[in-house]
């Protein structure tokens, strides 16, 4: 199996895999109970929030919230804190390419509630420019959220800038779904203040993720019940899937950078190779992250060529969210200015730690076969 997919979901590393089931077996107590099981489980929960919030560097501005992953870390940091401080104003900002966890939130909100939704279109470097921000902005804008990094394309957003744009806004919070950019690019959450992230991005186990947020903010809770996570997020915690996440984090950070490198050599290798085939068309932007890479095919369909790679053992993915027309078409692409034809025959080849150029070289020699086998549109 040559597995280029890793933007949807990463082989675990070992040692989350061995830690979760380590407490999954040693220290199944209830981290809420009033005995030495408990109390051991708890003491492995906060250990878990320590190490995750001084990886970051966050330890004293920001607290972490475990839960079920990117989703619901995105669901809640947009619909709880609409919620929880919608008496300071009503307007939200966001991008037009956004996971649909995001983008589907902030749709909820307008139309259960009335919030007044912004979605700022990319420019032609497929991310949102600050002066599209500082444009949009006024003294009504309480939430921005935005993501570090384009799930399609690779585009890195200028998280940092937005931070210095949103500082005459001291009512306007800033969230970044950091899900495709942490431990891989080099980054400094701290001007965020809510940032969320899933596990199974980094080598850690599915269905797991954290919400992290500035101390001094509440959230009006969409899972009720317990006191649980400070009474934000109700439920028995899984103190495996909280010590694998951990762990995964601290794996990542501490190879960041040669993983960066080996990335980058690896995208410059495949790219290199996809522009001596004339049909394609490359999508990522310039200074993209390495990790991800998007083209389109001019002449053939992107979905037969996918799953013929897929019959020879290659993974990778032809993105789509649904046009209205039902045809699938990437959305982020049609706003960067692609065609439709572009737009609804993309591929995403995505990398991770243990990527190799023989998956590069594997992966060109088989679609250039592919290419010329398969009947063109
Ligand atoms: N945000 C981004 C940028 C993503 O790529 C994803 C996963 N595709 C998510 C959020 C949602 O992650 P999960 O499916 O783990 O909840």
């Amino acid at each position: 199996m040559i597995y280029l997919d890793s933007a949807a979901t990463s082989r675990p590393y070992q040692e989350a895999v061995d830690i979760f089931s380590k407490v999954s077996m040693e220290n199944f107590g209830n981290p809420s109970s009033l005995h030495q099981a408990g109390f051991a489980a708890k003491k492995i929960l906060e250990e878990a929030r320590m190490k995750v919030l001084s990886s970051l560097g966050l330890s004293s501005t920001h607290n972490c919230i475990f839960l079920s992953g990117a989703s619901e870390a995105n669901s809640m940091a947009i619909k709880s804190i609409l919620l929880r401080y919608q008496n300071r104003g009503r307007r939200a900002i966001t991008s037009s390419l956004e996971h649909p966890s995001v983008t589907n939130a902030f749709l909820q909100m307008e139309d259960l509630f009335g919030f007044e939704p912004t979605f700022l279109p990319p420019d032609e470097t497929g991310s949102v420019p600050v002066s599209s921000l500082e444009a949009a902005l006024d003294k009504n804008v309480i939430l921005s959220s935005f993501m570090e990094v384009n799930n399609e394309t690779g585009a890195i957003f200028p998280i940092r800038a937005y931070a210095e744009a949103l500082k005459p806004y001291p009512k306007a919070l800033l969230h970044v779904d950091a899900t495709q950019g942490i431990g891989k690019v080099d980054s400094d959450y701290s001007c965020c203040d809510l940032i969320s992230f899933s596990a199974h991005k980094i080598g850690g186990v599915k269905g797991s993720g954290c919400l992290l947020y500035r101390k001094n903010l509440q959230f009006a809770p969409l899972v009720s019940g317990g006191e649980q996570e400070f009474g934000y997020r109700a439920g028995t915690v899984s103190v495996a899937s909280a010590a694998s996440l951990a762990k995964a984090l601290q794996i990542s950070l501490e190879n960041r950078k040669r993983n960066w490198e080996n990335a980058s050599l690896l995208c410059a290798e495949l790219e290199k190779g996809l522009l001596s085939i004339p049909e394609v068309r490359l999508n990522s932007p310039k200074g993209h992250s390495p990790y991800l890479c998007n083209f389109s095919l001019l002449s053939h369909k992107a979905s037969v060529v996918v799953e013929a790679l897929s019959e020879r053992g290659i993974y990778v993915s032809s993105v789509s969210a649904c046009s209205s027309k039902k045809e699938p078409v990437s959305e982020v692409l049609l706003s960067m200015g692609k065609t439709q034809r572009e737009a609804a025959n993309s591929i995403r080849v995505s990398f991770s730690p243990d990527s190799t150029e023989g998956d590069v070289t594997a992966f060109l020699a088989n679609l250039k076969q592919i290419l010329s086998e398969v009947k063109p549109l």
